[in-house]
């Protein structure tokens, strides 16, 4: 018997904050059944140097995407893209950007953490060469100097948005961000809406030229759904779902546990034909 088509366009790999490598997220959509993929790192395509052969050797199909950190208004806003060449200049470039700006920014959150009695240094943090680093890997290390028990309290008490020790650093704006995927003829999705909790922000990104929308998310019962179906198809909007996997590191959200079907996903192939 033949599993019904899967999707799950939203993960991530060792690349950014996800504990399994892009090869081994390849092997796991194979193992549980997905026919398609997309593995949607933080602010870097470096997953797809290994994935792509891992993908065509499974029979998975694996189409480009990334997860672009941006900021509105103030606000930190999520966007996915999909359908990019790797090699394009201006998606390199961004991810260029992207990693000298979290460089300052972790370094300004290991300030505001020595301030608070808690010393972390470089050293202590995953090498920036071939990976995205952020809060999850500062909050891992300060698990392992026993300031703070878990990962979460580390989010809840220190580096979550609004605590002592969170700062933006240099930001990207949704509008510019939009601009480049477009440039790189790829599609630009509001990624995960079932977790902006403030409704003018939500309308302000109605507003913006993105080409879609996440309305499937992790573990988001059906009914959570409707709102943005109905979005979608106000705005002719792709519709594009995913688990939001990061591997152990967030143990509740398997693989496939968010995904679109075939009929969603032809219509974003359709929509990545050169404009
Ligand atoms: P950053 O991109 O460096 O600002 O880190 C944001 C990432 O941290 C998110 O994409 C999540 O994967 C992770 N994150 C945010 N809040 C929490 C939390 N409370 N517990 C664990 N991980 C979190
Ligand atoms: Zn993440
Ligand atoms: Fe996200
Ligand atoms: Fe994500």
């Amino acid at each position: 018997m033949t599993q019904e088509f899967r999707a799950d366009l939203h993960c991530h790999s060792t690349c950014s904050d996800g504990s399994l490598t892009p090869v081994e997220i390849v092997h796991l959509a194979k193992e549980i059944g997905l026919s398609a993929l997309s593995i949607t790192d933080h602010d870097t395509i470096e997953a797809y140097k290994t994935a792509t052969a891992a993908a065509q050797e499974a029979g998975i199909e694996l189409i480009t995407g990334i997860e672009f950190s941006s900021s509105q208004d103030g606000e930190s806003v999520h966007i996915l893209g999909y359908g990019f060449d790797t090699d394009n200049e201006a998606i390199n470039t961004l991810c260029a950007k992207h990693k000298e700006r979290r460089s300052k920014r972790n370094g300004m959150i290991l300030d505001l953490l020595k301030k608070h009695n808690m010393p972390l240094t470089e050293d202590d943090l995953p090498k920036a060469t071939k990976k995205t680093v952020g809060r999850p890997h500062i909050a891992q290390a300060m698990v392992e100097k026993g300031y703070v028990a878990t990962i979460q309290d580390a989010f809840r008490k220190y580096i979550g948005e609004g605590c002592p020790c969170y700062t933006t650093g240099p930001v990207f704006t949704v509008a510019e961000t939009i601009d480049v995927l477009h440039k790189a003829n790829a599609v630009a999705i509001i990624a995960h809406p079932h977790i902006i909790n403030d409704n003018r922000l939500i309308n302000e990104l109605l507003e913006l030229p993105f080409d879609g929308i996440e309305c499937y998310y992790a573990r988001y019962p059906a009914t959570s759904h409707d709102r943005w179906l109905k979005i979608a198809t106000k705005h002719h909007w792709l519709i594009t779902g995913g688990s939001d996997f990061h591997g152990a590191v967030k143990p509740n959200l398997p693989l496939g546990s968010s995904w679109i079907d075939q009929e969603h996903f032809t219509n974003l192939k359709n929509a990545l034909q050169p404009r």
